[in-house]
């Protein structure tokens, strides 16, 4: 197993304090690794910013030619990488290997087209005499940091598109789950030339913060909590640095009474609970119309329990336990709070798993209100909450009051109903009889407090490059 961090083109461990990483499938440790050290996270900064010299001059097509690369070696590796992430972050492996593993590797290859057909405004004379013309530039060092739910992916998202923008990146995997980027920082290093991708390990408060608050670092992104990407905009407030944030969710799902109740119980049975829940865009928040809403209670309560969680052999397995104890028991106690309110009905789950893994049962909770805590904060487990609403317009106002806005979804065989309803949700994204579906020639991101940068898609190109003028005046 890889244990080093990537620095420059140096591999080494940290020399700080040690964190375990666990199995969260038995609450094993895997192994302890020691975070970076001050001096390390500089060493990391300035090979960015040497690298950056000539990366940054590199041709579109050179840069294309890398990623394709690394998209190559991981489609090679699919199946250790797919264990390792299995591994650590306690996924079911067929999800990782058939769901996962192919999406990385094509976000890879998208920015590999994408950074070689770049669109923008054309060369002209704006001034008479003067031609002008727009420039996408890099915008320098990049810190990156990741969470846990996604380790590898969240890594395609911020890496691909930076250095195909021609930015050199110092990256930060979770504390918690770090195996796979060290992994393929291995195959970086073979790669890319040094020092364009950077490795450094360690927690948020220490490791982190150091990175957010360095002087020589542009640009910040970052995947994770609300409260972190707080911490982030006061850093960069510091020194002005660009920042990309995508932080948490709690997804809207209206289902109307004429929609077609098979395919929202497995839609939801799916999209609700992938990943044990721990996704930002999980459909955890539904919103059924009156008449429909007794019938889907009782048909998701009857699905939902048939999930498959903690199968001894994974290859049945749909979801796999929390990332931590921690997480399990925040998991636990928004249930409990939740079940504590006599309108509440837990029609299915509602307990840890057995054993000493960080397992909890998939949930339904009906019969929420709007005021309820479990329907206004972020739950981020294997947890669904139902409300009855009376009319549109009720759903839509109920939908929109969140401090979230990433993703949202509306269930009806009514086009008409669909896109006007679609027209007033104030979320990144809106999905219609579904939810969930992601693709690489899409923008994911949010509004509000979910965050403003944008993954994927030629926006992410946008984000991580810088608009330039240059004016040649005619002789
Ligand atoms: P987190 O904010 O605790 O940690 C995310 C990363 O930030 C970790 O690498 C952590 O070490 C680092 N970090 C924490 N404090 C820091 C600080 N002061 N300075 C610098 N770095 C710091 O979040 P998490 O618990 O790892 O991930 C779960 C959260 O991420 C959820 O809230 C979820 O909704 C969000 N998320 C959002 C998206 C999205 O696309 N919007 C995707 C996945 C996860």
């Amino acid at each position: 197993m890889d244990t080093q961090m990537l620095i420059g083109s140096t591999f080494e461990k940290g020399t700080e304090t040690e964190e375990p990483i666990l199995n969260p499938k038995t609450g094993a440790t895997i192994l302890n690794l020691p975070e970076a050290s001050p001096a390390q996270i500089e060493a990391a900064v300035l090979a960015a910013e040497k690298a950056f010299a000539s990366w940054s001059r590199t041709t579109p097509a050179q840069r294309s030619g890398y990623l394709l690369k690394i998209a190559d070696r991981i489609e090679a590796e699919a199946k250790e990488f797919a264990a390792l992430e299995a591994l650590n972050c306690g996924k079911p492996i067929n999800a990782v290997l058939n769901d996962e593993i192919p999406a990385i590797v094509d976000c890879y290859r998208f920015f590999a087209g994408a950074v070689r057909s770049m669109p923008g405004q054309v060369a002209g004379e704006y001034i008479a005499g003067h031609t002008s013309m727009v420039r996408r530039d890099p915008v320098g060092i990049v810190a990156s940091i990741a969470p846990w739910n996604y380790p590898l992916m969240m890594m395609a998202w911020k890496l691909a598109p930076a250095i195909g923008g021609g930015n050199t990146v110092v990256f930060k995997p979770s504390e918690q789950t770090p195996l796979t980027t060290l992994k393929l920082a291995k195959i970086l290093a073979e790669v890319l030339p040094e020092g364009v991708v950077n490795v450094v390990l360690g927690r948020g408060d220490s490791v982190g913060n150091t990175l957010i608050n360095h002087p020589k670092v542009n640009m910040i992104s970052i995947t994770g909590d609300v409260a972190t990407g707080k911490k982030v905009l006061q850093a960069a407030a510091k020194s002005v640095k660009r920042t990309h944030l995508e932080l948490g969710g709690k997804a809207p799902v209206i289902v109307f009474d004429d929609a077609d109740l098979g395919a929202v119980v497995s839609g939801l049975r799916a999209f609700g609970y992938y990943n044990a829940g721990q996704d930002c865009t999980a459909a955890c928040r539904i919103y059924a119309g009156k008449k429909i809403y007794d019938k889907l209670v009782a048909d998701l309560s009857s699905a939902v329990s048939t999930i498959k969680y903690d199968q001894p052999d994974d290859t049945e397995n749909e979801i796999g336990p929390l990332i931590s104890r921690r997480q399990r028991d925040r998991v636990s106690s928004f249930v409990e709070r939740a079940s504590e309110l006599k309108h509440i009905e837990i029609t299915t789950g509602g307990k840890p798993g057995e054993g000493s893994g960080f397992y909890y049962q998939p949930t339904v909770v009906a019969g929420a209100l709007q005021e309820d805590e479990i329907v206004r904060r972020e739950v981020f487990g294997p947890v669904v909450s139902v409300t009855r609403f009376a009319d549109v317009d009720e759903a839509v106002n109920w939908a929109n009051d969140s401090d979230y806005g990433l993703a949202s979804s509306v269930w009806t065989k009514d086009v008409s109903r669909a896109m006007a309803t679609a027209a007033r949700l104030q979320y990144g994204c809106t999905w219609i009889n579904t939810h969930f579906m992601l693709t690489n020639e899409m923008p994911h991101g949010g509004l509000k407090q979910s965050g403003y940068g944008k993954d994927m898609s030629l926006y992410a190109l946008e984000d991580y490059t810088a608009v330039r003028h240059v004016m040649v005046a005619h002789g």
